[in-house]
This record gives structure tokens, C-alpha cells and sequence, in this order.
């Protein structure tokens, strides 16, 4: 194997941020990675869960690019490897540290997990928090890594899909509900604890302000339940701004996670941090950093 100097090409330091994607097949097995079915610049293989997480790749990774300057999950180019067609029925998609795996879903309960771009942009932001604050996956630390995740994964759909903040739907997974079940979306950052009521599934359990906040020893303590308080707020900013939610909010929540922050930052830690972003981006007096206050106050934190 040959060694070099740097990791740089000749050339490569002038050359654009580009993709570098890969999809496997684990063929309803769970074993990764599986085989190569849709390597960077191949053209579609006709298999939807395929040509999809291909396509989401290449959204995110342009997201984060053309948003923030970020040049793929790790900011140094990672290539973007996606598993499809994982398990048996698998009801789940995660980043497993290293790469986006995705089950079909179970029909019953979940369609495709490769169906909607929100859910591949949550997972490859689990990737970017991995890489910057590193997130302490449990209690406060850890609802705020998924918080973030619903952020830049609601984001990227809204970025995809040219909308604003007030024609965006602010959920996290519409469409990847069966039809049977009583519900719109896994979460709704608008309405916490609003997105499912079903007797299979139960009732969403999101809390929308710290009055209602959860203290349970279940899921990482509660990172996907009170993650609503942090996803509430970045709504509410967002709203407040106006505009494209990616440009202004999104930069100041991008610019706080990869800014330096403790992986044991709590919500009241992140608030006050997210206000010092906008007063730097902003100015003192500016709506920006009013609307940034006002959300916190409106979730019940002080920042
Ligand atoms: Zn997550």
C-alpha cells in the first residue's frame, strides 16, 4: 500500500465538493455491508429503495455543502456508503457509525424507510453531530443529538422541496406511516406530541415545552421523546425569521453544533449558546437574535 505524504492529490485542493456514494444490497439479511449495487456516477438500477437512498445521499450531501460549507458528513469528503433492503421486515433506519442502513419496513406498521428524505437527512446528521459535539447519547445531551438530527433532516427536506418556513410541514417521516395507522409523521416539530395516535403504535409521546418534560429511564432517557423541547424551539425561531429556515436558524444551529460544544451540553447550555451564535452572526438588537430568545422562552428555557 502506498504511503504519502499528505492526503492530498495533486489538484484535489482546487477541486469542487463533490458526492462520493455507494449503495449495497444486504439482500433481507442483517449483515453489512452487503454487496455493491449503485456505485458514484452509475446510472439508476430500477430498484426504488436503491435509486432513493442514492438520490437522498446526493441531496444531503449538496445541503450541507451549498448551506454551510460542509464537504460531507465528517467535513473532509467521508465517502457516503448506504445499505438497503436490511433484515427481514425491518422496521428501522440507523446510522451505525460508519454508514446509513435502511429496512423495507413491515407494511403493517412502516413503508420503505428509504421513502422519505427527512429520514435519510436525520441519520446522516447523526453522523455530522458524531464528527463535531459528539452529543452524549442519553438524557438532555442526548435528546439535543436528536434534535438535531430532526433539525437539519426537516432542512434538507425543506431545502429539497424550496420551501419556506411557514409552507415547510415541519415533520419528521410523513409517508413512512402504513396507511392503516392512525397518524401523519413520526414527529412534528410544530406540535410536539401531535404527529400519531393508534392502538398498535400508542400516542406520540413528545413533550412541546419543559413543563411537560419526561423523566424516564427508557430510550437513552427520553432522547426521542423530549427532544420536542429542542425541535419546538427551532421551530419557533424559524417561523419568527421567516424566510428559508436553512439560511438564518439553520446557519445558527449549524454554527453552534460544530462550533465547539461540550458533548454533555444540556438544553438551557445549548439556548445560551445558540443566542452567542446569533449575536456573532447577527448583532446585538438584531430580530434574528430576538426570535432565537423568544424560542426559548417559548419551550419554557431559559437561555
Ligand atoms: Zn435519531
Amino acid at each position: 500500500m502506498e504511503r504519502r505524504l499528505t492526503m492530498l492529490a495533486a489538484g484535489d485542493a482546487t477541486a469542487a465538493a463533490a458526492p462520493n456514494r455507494t449503495v449495497k444490497d444486504a439482500k433481507h439479511r442483517e449483515e453489512l455491508p452487503g454487496d455493491t449495487v449503485r456505485a458514484e456516477g452509475a446510472s439508476a438500477t430500477g430498484d426504488a429503495a436503491c435509486d432513493a437512498a442514492y438520490d437522498w445521499l446526493g441531496v444531503t450531501f449538496e445541503f450541507f455543502d451549498k448551506s454551510y460549507g460542509r464537504n460531507s458528513i465528517d467535513g473532509a469528503g467521508l465517502p457516503m456508503i448506504s445499505t438497503v433492503h436490511y433484515g427481514q421486515d425491518y422496521d428501522n433506519a440507523f446510522w451505525n457509525g460508519e454508514q446509513m442502513v435502511y429496512g423495507d419496513g413491515d407494511g403493517t406498521l412502516f413503508t420503505a424507510f428509504t421513502g422519505p428524505i427527512d429520514v435519510t437527512g436525520h441519520e446522516l446528521t447523526h453522523g455530522v453531530t458524531q464528527y463535531t459535539a459528539g452529543l452524549d447519547y442519553f438524557g438532555q445531551s442526548g435528546a439535543l443529538n436528536e434534535s438535531m438530527s430532526d433539525v437539519f433532516g426537516s432542512l434538507i427536506k425543506q431545502y429539497y422541496k424550496g420551501q419556506t418556513a411557514d409552507q415547510a410541514d415541519w415533520l419528521i417521516g410523513e409517508g413512512l406511516l402504513a396507511a392503516s395507522v392512525h397518524g401523519v409523521a413520526l414527529r412534528s416539530m410544530k406540535e410536539p406530541g401531535t404527529a400519531y395516535d393508534d392502538p398498535q403504535l400508542g400516542k406520540d409521546p413528545q413533550p412541546a415545552h419543559m413543563d411537560h418534560f419526561v423523566r424516564t429511564s427508557r430510550d437513552n432517557g427520553g432522547v426521542h421523546i423530549n427532544s420536542g423541547i429542542p425541535n419546538r424551539a427551532f421551530y419557533l425561531a424559524a417561523a419568527e425569521i421567516g424566510g428559508n429556515a436553512w439560511e438564518k436558524a439553520g446557519k445558527v444551529w449549524y454554527d453552534t453544533l460544530t462550533g465547539g460544544l461540550s458533548s454533555d451540553t444540556d438544553f438551557a447550555a445549548f439556548a445560551a449558546a445558540t443566542v452567542a451564535t446569533a449575536t456573532r452572526l447577527f448583532s446585538t438588537g438584531s430580530a434574528e437574535l430576538t426570535a432565537v430568545r423568544n424560542a426559548w422562552t417559548g419551550v419554557g428555557i431559559s437561555s
